[in-house]
């Protein structure tokens, strides 16, 4: 059986800068995944790739058997990626409901199903449905942004940062509903995430990243017992 996402030898860049040199990184059906890595390692720029917004110069992206390199992004949330990008993206002078209805684009017929659900997973929205997406502390809109994404019935959630800018409260409050959609629904993952330690105890398998390849990767208990990574990104060194 093929993986639910595959990336194979991808190559990418910002004119002439090299941020990826071949990476091969696998998500298997109802697996969750966490991306790990310093500063410009890369990790952003691989999933700009997955959600279409940066083209490959080298490599194969296939998502559900498929071959979607050359896919638009636009049209890749329709094919069950969802994308909860770094810095949340939502609409601050647009309401909590209508930035949810936003996410329901690729599934129109099913959005009143999908809008009652997300309500009834995150009740802090649904008691701020009317409210401006600008007035939501950040981790409601955290929340907001999850919730966006899953409006449009993805297969796999992937996840850039979420945690940025939270108080460490509120950040594990996101983690807990992410990892409940991955328990409780079998919704397959990809973090990537600063909090190593916080994300290699959600994670069932890790990657780790550095300057455009692929260092280290295994089950995330192998890899947060690796020396390398405790002295670097665990502070044990
Ligand atoms: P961070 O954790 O700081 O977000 P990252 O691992 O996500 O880092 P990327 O943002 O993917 O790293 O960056 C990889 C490399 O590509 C870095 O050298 C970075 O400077 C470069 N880069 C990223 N975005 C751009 C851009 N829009 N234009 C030019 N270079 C870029």
């Amino acid at each position: 059986m093929s993986a639910l996402l595959e990336l194979a030898g991808v190559h990418a860049g910002y004119g002439g800068v090299r941020a990826l040199r071949g990476i091969d990184l696998t998500v298997e059906e109802g697996e969750f995944v966490v991306l790990l890595g310093p500063n410009g390692a890369g990790k952003s720029t691989t999933l700009r790739v997955l959600s279409g917004l940066v083209k490959p110069t080298g490599g194969a992206v296939r998502f559900g058997g498929r071959d979607i390199t050359r896919v638009p992004g636009w049209r890749r949330a329709g094919l069950g990626i969802g994308h909860v990008p770094e810095g949340r993206r939502i609409f601050p002078d647009h309401t909590v409901l209508e930035n949810l209805r936003l996410g329901a684009f690729p599934v129109r017929r099913r959005e009143a199903k999908l809008l009652a659900e997300v309500l009834e997973l995150f009740p802090r929205l649904a008691e701020r449905r009317d409210q401006p997406a600008g007035t939501l502390s950040g981790g409601e809109a955290q929340m907001l942004a999850v919730g966006r994404a899953l409006m449009g019935e993805p297969r796999l959630l992937v996840l850039d940062e979420p945690s940025l800018g939270l108080a460490p409260l509120k950040a594990a409050e996101v983690f807990r509903h992410v990892k409940r959609l991955h328990t409780e629904r079998g919704l397959s993952v990809l973090l990537v995430e600063q909090l190593a330690l916080v994300a290699l105890r959600l994670a069932e398998r890790a990657y780790v990243m550095e300057r455009g390849a692929i260092a280290l990767s295994g089950p995330a208990e192998d890899v947060a017992a690796d020396p390398a990574v405790q002295a670097v990104y665990l502070g044990a060194g």
